[in-house]
């Protein structure tokens, strides 16, 4: 015992090593402990979806190398699962049944994808994609050779993981429950671009609708959908959005809703316990009221400001925000903010669709602050749009932004945040 803050950390990803780079710019010399079930060195699990394309070597996924932790001072304790976190004598307690005593605790366990609960659910074709040994299994089946997909789920990590596997001439199917392709990420007129963008790669999507079962035949599956129609497939790719892992702080008795509920210092309701990252469920921006927001750059914003409170330098987290790039299937969309009305105020969208030459942009208004925008095809302003919407800039729409010119954010982002850009 040194007598420094002893800071541990459950987790070795985004919000984890955010965290720690963040205390270790304030406190050089804090011991450091990092805690991962991985036996991988940290990997980006956004880019696996390009490494099942072929399109990023496996090297590439990697973010940390073996100098990383030696170099920042920090102990990695690796290949071992956090089982419970014991707050009465703050010790995290691992699988083999060792402890490690902390001062100071961030949980930053992320979130493992749902899991089919139907018969034939765990069938070996059948693959959901969150870790690095999920991309694996899904490239072995692709490399098996792949006549026909079938997707439950239209959200962004499906449609990126069907894009992955996909190639001319193959056959994909999608079973959605909703209305909508990616209705997380877009509003519904969007969606139907990116639709349309599908159907013509000859996708199928069939909405309001799931699968039952899963049965096998001669080494394929076969999606059976509620409504009794068979689809064979060589691969079934699930995509039902994320779990929290919250069982180590659970096991704690550290308050949890579907994540682990924290304040805006990502504060936990145990003492000296924070959460970040996708098992964090935190203030949103929009609206204040806990949410979880898995996203990278909300794991990361959320790990760096866990970090700084962790070593004393109190900062707020301006709340979970949405901020998402993708291209699936040609297309490219960002969604920043809020996507679709948010309740009360003076509501107000400003839309461009030109469907045609696949340009789509809208802006969503309330009580003239913009909250949100959904770029389509030309997304380089992206990142305008965010500052505006974290500055919570009030905007005349109508004065600084006739439809020409929303064309091009940097008008309004002048006139709004930065006069001299
Ligand atoms: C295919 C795919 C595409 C994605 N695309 C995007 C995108 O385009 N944009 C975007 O913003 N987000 C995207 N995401 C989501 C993004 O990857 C996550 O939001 C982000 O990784 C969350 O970071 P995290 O640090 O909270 O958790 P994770 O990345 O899930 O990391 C959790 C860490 O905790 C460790 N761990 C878990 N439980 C334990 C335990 N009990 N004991 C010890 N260690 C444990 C894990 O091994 C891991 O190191 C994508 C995700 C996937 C899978």
């Amino acid at each position: 015992m040194t007598g420094k803050t002893r800071q541990v950390i459950i987790g070795n990803s985004g919000a984890g090593l955010s965290a720690l780079k963040a205390i270790r710019q304030i406190d050089a010399d804090c011991p450091i402990t990092v805690i991962t079930d991985q036996t991988e060195r940290a990997y980006s699990p956004v880019l696996t979806t390009y490494y099942i394309a072929g399109k990023v070597p496996r090297e590439k996924l990697f973010i940390t190398d073996g100098a990383f932790y030696s170099d920042l001072g920090v102990d990695l304790v690796a290949g071992k699962r956090a089982e419970a976190v014991d707050t009465a004598s703050q010790k995290v307690v691992l699988e083999d049944g060792s402890k490690i005593d902390y001062d100071n605790l961030l949980i930053a366990t992320g979130a493992s994808a749902k899991k089919l609960s139907i018969p034939g659910g765990d069938l070996p074709q059948v693959r959901t994609l969150r870790t690095l040994e999920d991309a694996e299994a899904i490239s072995d089946l692709a490399q098996k050779g792949v006549k026909d997909i079938v997707v439950l789920g239209a959200g962004l990590v499906s449609l990126q993981t069907a894009d992955a596997v996909y190639a001319e001439g193959m056959n994909l199917t999608f079973l959605v429950g909703s209305n909508q392709v990616l209705s997380q990420n877009v509003d519904k007129s969007c969606a139907e671009i990116v639709k349309a963008q599908l159907e013509s790669k000859k996708a199928v999507i069939h909405f309001g609708t799931d699968a039952e079962a899963i049965e096998e035949n001669k080494g394929r599956a076969v999606v059976v959908s509620k409504t009794g129609e068979k689809y064979p497939a060589d691969v079934v790719i699930v995509g039902k959005g994320v779990d929290p892992n919250v069982q180590p702080a659970q096991e704690g008795g550290i308050a949890v809703n579907r994540g682990i509920l924290v304040d805006e210092y990502m504060r936990a309701g145990s003492p000296n316990v924070y959460a970040a990252g996708d098992v964090a469920e935190g203030p949103s921006f929009h609206t204040g009221q806990p949410e979880v927001m898995a996203t990278w750059y909300n794991a990361c914003n959320q790990g760096r400001i866990a970090g700084m409170n962790m070593a004393g330098k109190e900062e707020p987290f301006i709340g979970g925000l949405n901020r998402n790039i993708t291209s699936v299937f040609d297309t490219t969309v960002a969604s920043v903010g809020a996507v679709k009305r948010l309740e009360g105020g003076d509501a107000e969208e400003i839309v461009i669709d030109r469907a045609a030459e696949g340009i789509y942009r809208k802006l969503l208004l309330q009580d003239d602050v913009v909250q949100g925008a959904v770029l389509m095809g030309r997304i380089n302003d992206a990142g305008m749009a965010l500052n505006l919407i974290q500055k919570r800039v009030k905007i005349s729409p109508r004065r600084e932004m006739p439809d020409k010119s929303l064309m091009d954010l940097r008008r309004v982002y002048c006139a709004g945040v930065n006069p001299s850009a």
